[in-house]
């Protein structure tokens, strides 16, 4: 697979060399140069697979020229240890959880293939790589425990202090080894803005060879391919009615619903797409009118999506190539506010007994709202409701039950440094 960058340049790289980079040196985003359409008998195949032997399949159409077979079969059998099993809610309306992962996020998925991907790497190549990565919540849990103990690589983790729950810090900044987690005094905004900038920095460039881990990396956004394939796979089978199913999914930074357009162009068979926020509404309001408005982000209760400037919405336009309305045709927006996200909660566990995390919440409004007469829907369920006891426990008292591996989590010490939101502070951490 070769790339070329959503940027100015026309430069065409190897999926190697992206993965390394991270971001292009014109500040764009990598994308496949060109995406192979699958034929219909493929996707009849998957229908009962197991998510790693999806995996294998498809990395094989599109890593073969970049990875050799056992290579590909040992990142393969590395990430996908588990599974996404998809729930019914009732006859049309199904979860997808994807969150039986270690930290219990979908965003082991990518972290973990990525680390993967870079540990084969460096063992070929006999050099540490460095990354550094920007957290609201999940990425950094997902992300420190994919690449904890990893030979061969160093990890930087900025977050906002006090704007993670006490749980979540626990899962990225109390492991140590190759994880340093970095307190920034700052908001997500600003570690994702540290981050861009550790790129363009000469004296941290000159001292590390330098990648990251956000969504922005395609490492991370391939992977998150395979469980659509997967899911949409077992759900219509040879099912004639296939192409009546719609997936929404609960969005920050759009990484999740950028690797379902990719999987689309591969010619996953589902409708269309919902692209369900919180009151970080975007990218709903680009789809409404056609104008990208980036604003400072908002603190919600589902707070992995509270992105003021979606990282890759910059694909998407690609995608579509600044399509306005062919976007607007795939992909319906909906953003729903906290109190709305709290009562979905409450009122699907009335009806059904399923309790959903405040992601989920907002990714089952949008299907709610979004699906017509005869349609079917796909919930991307991106967290498990435990990560959020703060909020389910004042909801719904009593249903929540903690897995034993949160419980040990909570023991843990944080071991992180504070900095503040600047670059010398960042320099100095990381070229001590
Ligand atoms: C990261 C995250 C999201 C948003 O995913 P994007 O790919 O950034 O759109 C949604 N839910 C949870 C639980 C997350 O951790």
């Amino acid at each position: 697979m070769n790339l070329v960058s959503t940027g100015q340049s026309t430069e065409r790289i190897d999926f190697r060399t992206a993965v390394k980079r991270g971001l292009a040196p014109d500040g764009g985003l990598y994308l496949p140069e060109s995406i192979p359409v699958l034929p219909r008998s493929f996707w009849a195949e998957m229908h009962d697979k197991s998510i790693s032997d999806v995996a294998r399949r498809v990395f094989d159409k599109l890593l073969k020229e970049n990875f050799n077979p056992s290579q590909l079969d040992d990142i393969t059998e590395r990430a996908f240890t588990f599974d996404a099993p998809v729930v019914g809610l009732d006859d049309d309306t199904f979860i997808l959880e994807l969150f039986h992962g270690p930290t219990l996020a979908f965003k082991d998925f990518g972290a973990r293939t990525m680390a993967a991907m870079l540990s084969v790497m460096a063992q070929e190549q006999g050099e540490t790589i460095t990354i550094v990565t920007a957290t609201s919540g999940d990425t950094g849990a997902a992300v420190a425990h994919g690449f904890y103990k990893t030979p061969g690589v160093e990890v930087y983790v900025f977050y906002p202090g006090g704007q993670v729950s006490s749980l979540q810090e626990k899962q990225f900044a109390t492991l140590g080894e190759n994880i340093t987690a970095l307190k920034v005094d700052g908001t997500f905004d600003d570690c994702q803005r540290l981050v861009k900038a550790c790129f363009i920095d000469e004296q941290i460039r000159s001292g590390k060879q330098l990648t990251t881990a956000n969504s922005i990396n395609i490492a991370r956004l391939l992977p998150q391919m395979i469980y659509y394939i997967h899911a949409v796979a077992r759900l219509t089978g040879a099912d004639e009615s296939y192409s009546s199913l719609v997936c929404s999914v609960p969005s920050g930074n759009f990484g999740n619903l950028t690797a379902g357009l990719l999987a689309y162009k591969l010619g996953l068979p589902v409708k269309r797409f919902v692209a369900a926020t919180n009151s970080n509404h975007i990218v709903p309001d680009y789809l409404q009118d056609g104008i990208f408005r980036p604003q400072t982000s908002i603190r919600t209760i589902s707070n992995a999506m509270d992105v003021g400037n979606p990282s890759n919405f910059d694909r998407m336009l690609a995608l579509y190539d600044h399509d306005h309305r062919a976007m607007a045709q795939d992909v319906h927006g909906a953003w729903y506010d906290d109190e709305q996200t709290g009562e979905a909660i409450v009122s699907v566990w009335n009806k059904y007994g399923y309790l959903m995390d405040p992601h989920t919440a907002v990714g089952y409004l949008g299907c709610r709202d979004d699906l017509r007469k005869g349609e079917r829907g796909l919930i991307l369920s991106t967290a498990h409701p435990a990560k959020f006891p703060e909020t389910i426990d004042r909801l719904i008292p009593g249903a929540l039950q903690m897995p034993e591996r949160l419980k040990e989590m909570a023991e843990r010490t944080v071991k992180s440094i504070s900095i503040p939101a600047n670059m010398e502070a960042v320099r100095a951490v990381l070229l001590r």
